[in-house]
């Protein structure tokens, strides 16, 4: 199946689609729907037996039905005609200050959340809605992995238990080199997609090559993305000359933009040691214009550290700030080796934190400080980096480690709480990206994403803490249901809108061309 064929099995009409850049085909493909709509929404206004009608009409048309508030809205991309209604399980909302809630009832309508409360059996039900039955669950917002490089999951187990600098220049640049393409980058993205899903993830931040395949992965899975294309002062997949590389990057945010409101667009450049000046100058300027974040891989290892001072005389977020590009669109991963004047200066310049515990731990690159920087008003949120270093990308997993690395650093079992790692995974994660406003808490008029966690399970019986429960002891494979965007994508582990057998055979298939070559 090629690259649009596959969009187009996926994506019917999606509403929360825009006009401009690389969505265009697909749109105008819809307008004609769209004209459907708006001619129905004009008489639905006034015409009682259209209201009768609609939820036949809505179905035939993939569009949504679900009363008036919809009419208010962006649209939904779920395909789905009715609100969805979680019913029962407590509700861990993450908005801070809130207690867990027992046995609500939470109406999901369009893309958002349009109610939560206290459940009510003798409370009439909406018509026409779908009803997830959450007794003996968790409820809570998707988790946000606040960095990744998504596609790498196709070089999974490919290079292990090596120093990282043989691990980059010998094993992962040469691979890539050899294996990225659009298809490839395509699928190892969507199998990424299925796992994180799978696992509990709903939001990630993803840094790459051949990005454009990226991003529609992200959007045939449903994924909510931030999508950065790579800058690299070499030779780079996808942009053979590096001359271009802001200019790729650039056209490539300009492409993607406006495409949707799941899939944001940025630039990653890969670290200090890889970006000149002019470059990682350039690359910040192009964030400044579009009010996008700027990733960057910073202070991984000490011998990163050192190099940088070699060549600048200074440590790297000095350097940084001397250069203008330490600031608040900057966030800043690994963050292992920055001493404390350095994390002083990043806080005052408000410049943002992604811990990685385990990719830093299996490359032996240090642990970062990580509740040192929260209590310098640093803001951290979690990730797993890519797949090649970790080498899976739950979450779940992420945030034990992330808790008992912090102890294990500081020989304080105080240190990193649950509650704490819960919000680094959720709210902070979605304020390190800029997506506060839509995520991150479970509120009514954010948008519903949401995951349902089993509590009906050995490892988790007796419940005391909730956060506890779901750091220290829960896994990926514990959610049960995922929302995004109002779109039920798993229910009851169980994919509702993308074929994983095809997607995991496909990556086998590109798997053995990589044993083949890259294998010896
Ligand atoms: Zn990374």
């Amino acid at each position: 199946m090629t690259l649009n064929m596959a969009k187009q099995a996926q994506r019917p009409c999606q509403s929360e689609r825009r006009s401009s850049g690389a969505a265009r085909g697909d749109y105008e493909a819809c307008v004609p729907y769209k004209k459907v709509w708006s001619l129905l929404v004009a008489a639905w206004k006034s015409t009682s037996l259209l209201l009768a009608m609609t939820p036949f009409l809505c179905r035939s048309l993939k569009l949504p039905d679900s009363g008036g508030a919809m009419l208010g809205q962006a649209g939904s991309s779920s395909g789905d005609c009715k609100d969805i209604i979680i019913e029962g399980g407590t509700l861990l909302s993450m908005v801070d200050g809130q207690l867990p809630l027992k046995n609500v009832s939470i109406v999901i309508r369009g893309e958002s959340i349009a109610d939560i409360r206290v459940r009510d059996p003798k409370s009439p039900r909406p018509r026409n809605a779908q009803i997830i039955d959450a007794r003996e669950t968790i409820i809570m917002p998707g988790l946000v992995n606040a960095h990744g490089h998504t596609a790498m999951t196709l070089f999974r187990g490919l290079a292990d238990d090596v120093p990282l600098k043989e691990w980059l220049f010998e094993k992962i640049f040469p691979a890539e080199a050899k294996h990225l393409k659009k298809e490839t980058v395509y699928w190892g993205s969507l199998l990424g997609c299925v796992e994180m899903i799978a696992s509990g993830t709903t939001t990630v931040s993803d840094g790459y090559f051949f990005q454009d395949a990226t991003a529609e992965a992200f959007d045939r899975a449903g994924m909510r993305a931030l999508v950065a294309q790579g800058v690299i002062d070499f030779p780079a997949p996808g942009v053979p000359d590096p001359r271009e590389n802001l200019k790729a990057g650039k056209g490539f945010i300009e492409k993607w933009l406006h495409f949707s409101d799941r899939i944001r667009p940025g630039l990653f450049c890969h670290s200090l040691t890889t970006c000149s000046e002019s470059t990682l100058r350039g690359a910040m300027e192009i964030s400044e214009e579009f009010s996008l974040p700027l990733q960057m891989h910073l202070s991984e290892t000490s011998q990163e550290v050192n190099e940088v001072f070699l060549n600048t005389g200074r440590r790297p977020a000095f350097y940084l700030h001397d250069i203008g590009v330490a600031n608040d669109h900057l966030i800043a991963v690994h963050a292992v080796h920055l001493d404390e004047p350095e994390m002083h200066l990043l806080a005052e310049r408000k410049t943002r934190i992604v811990h990685v515990p385990e990719s830093n731990m299996k490359l032996a690159s240090g642990a970062a400080k990580t509740s040192q920087m929260l209590k310098m008003g640093l803001k951290v949120a979690l990730g797993t980096d890519g797949c090649a270093s970790n080498n899976n990308l739950d979450l779940f997993q992420e945030m034990g480690t992330a808790a008992k690395l912090d102890k294990v650093f500081t020989s304080n079992p105080v240190n990193m709480d649950a509650a704490t790692v819960l919000k680094m995974a959720t709210v902070w994660g979605a304020e390190v990206l800029g997506l506060e406003r839509d995520i991150g808490t479970i509120e009514i008029g954010k948008k519903a994403d949401i995951i349902i966690i089993d509590l009906e399970k050995p490892h988790l019986v007796p419940l005391y803490n909730p956060f506890s429960t779901l750091v220290y002891s829960a896994n990926g494979a514990d959610v049960r249901d995922v929302i995004i965007n109002g779109r039920i994508l798993m229910r009851d582990r169980k994919f509702q809108t993308i074929d994983t057998d095809e997607i995991m055979a496909e990556v086998k298939s590109i798997s053995e061309r990589i044993k083949r070559t890259s294998l010896c």
